[in-house]
């Protein structure tokens, strides 16, 4: 069979893999580039939607779903294969990336609302674990690939091969979603690689982090910037926070969660608790809300900042975009960000180009709405809150494959030393050949 990369070589973002056997045509993601060097490839797809038998999603991250829409506006007609927490949140993204095309004007709209509609039209949702055939010569199963709620992993069985598609893999650590499930065998593997050349701090520093940027903010009467996405990171912030501001291991403080997206999601990760990580469950199933706690104030209203600015005292905001490019965290760093007695805490992956990782690089001025803005407040990263899986647990997810043991490991989805590195790694430690794929390059498998 022919595997096409589209997307997400030897960077994070615009997922997607084109695969042709004999019968079938068919895409694993369908993603957008966010990065504002490679934003322009998100114009043009290189191959023909209408020739795309069916889509597999593996999960609702829009670097993965972003441009589904935009395919059946070119004339795609298949299903996209999905678990249901996927098409739920899903949904909920893209009508939010057709909203933000509208506002925004440097560029053009990739879509419109209905044909966000007529996407989720087609949106088949499957059980994880259960085969399914999708096409003449595909056999799909999905399993729980523990990074946001409703993610997968692809195993396909097509032309006598097992394919495992890995997605994004979470980390171990999470507190609400399971861990990846293991896979037996597989000839060929696709593979992740966000953080294939680093280690996570441990999940309990990051909890230190996070109570002593409380504790700061709390002496010194100023306000803590969290900027999170609206999907897995928001609610496992809101987790945090209630197990230190509950239990109280920190003063209490007001939280502010303003993100209307996220808050749709939230709601969404209340339908599927029977999904989450034991713990996580049964406490859900004792009635304990994991995302609710006295002091936190969902804002759905647009344009608070100024409100929740004026009310005296130490809070916590958090509000997306998580890389602080857009979203509701700029009102917010606008006002705050050049005053000392505050901090801006950064709890996400922050790609390159974008204003949180010049934040997190020490910038000493930044730009926001056309501003310029000088930084006093305390910038700090948090690494232990990811929900990717870090080199050591990649290679233990690889090396839990025996039977057969893949002759083949194709890296994706990382920055290019990232993707580099994890290959030398897996080379070394498993003795596997691994292969680093050029955008649009064609490869036989
Ligand atoms: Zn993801």
């Amino acid at each position: 069979m022919k595997v096409s990369f589209c997307g997400a070589c030897r960077e994070v973002t615009g997922s997607c893999i084109l695969i042709e056997t004999k019968k079938s045509k068919f895409l694993v993601d369908c993603g957008m580039f966010q990065d504002e060097e490679t934003y322009f490839k998100n114009e043009n797809f290189s191959f023909n939607p209408s020739e795309i038998d069916f889509v597999l999603l593996t999960h609702a991250h829009v670097d993965h779903c972003g441009r589904i829409p935009k395919l059946y506006r070119e004339g795609f007609k298949g299903n996209v294969y999905l678990t249901e927490p996927t098409k739920r949140i899903a949904e909920a993204m893209l009508l939010d990336s057709a909203r933000i095309f509208l506002k925004e004007k440097e560029n053009s709209p990739l879509y419109f609302e209905d044909d966000v509609n007529k996407a989720v039209n087609n949106f088949v949702s499957l059980e994880y674990n259960k085969e399914k055939t999708v096409s003449p010569d595909v056999k799909i199963k999905l399993k729980d690939a523990g990074h946001v709620l409703g993610s997968c992993i692809f195993e396909i069985a097509t032309e006598g091969k097992q394919v495992v598609f890995s997605g994004d893999l979470g980390n171990d650590s999470s507190p609400i979603v399971r861990n990846p499930e293991i896979i037996n065998g597989a000839n060929i593997v696709f593979i992740e690689s966000t953080y294939g050349a680093s280690f996570h701090d441990s999940r309990e520093a990051g909890r230190k982090q996070l109570k002593d940027a409380i504790n700061d903010t709390i002496k010194n009467n100023g306000i803590l910037m969290i900027p999170v996405f609206a999907l897995e990171r928001s609610q496992e912030i809101i987790f945090e926070l209630k197990r230190l501001l509950v239990k109280g291991e920190t003063p209490f403080v007001p939280v502010f969660f303003d993100s209307p997206l996220a808050i749709t999601i939230t709601d969404i990760y209340r339908d599927f608790i029977h999904l989450f990580d034991e713990q996580a469950f049964e406490l859900m199933k004792k009635g304990e809300d994991l995302f609710d706690f006295r002091g936190l104030k969902y804002v759905k209203k647009p344009n608070q900042y100024k409100k929740i600015s004026a009310i005296k005292g130490a809070k916590i905001v958090l509000a997306g975009s998580g890389m602080c490019n857009g979203g509701r965290i700029g009102g917010y760093l606008k006002k705050h960000l050049n005053n000392s007695k505050n901090k801006l805490l950064l709890v996400a992956f922050q790609v390159e180009g974008t204003l949180g990782n010049s934040l997190a690089n020490g910038a000493k001025t930044v730009t926001i709405d056309k501003k310029n803005i000088k930084v006093k407040a305390d910038v700090s990263s948090i690494r232990s809150f990811s929900s990717h899986g870090d080199q050591g647990q990649i290679i233990k997810w690889i090396s839990n494959i025996q039977k057969p043991k893949p002759s083949n490991i194709f890296i994706v989805h990382g920055e290019e030393e990232s993707s580099l590195e994890l290959g030398k790694k897996i080379k070394e430690k498993l003795g596997l050949n691994c292969v680093v794929p050029f955008y649009e390059k064609i490869y036989e498998i």
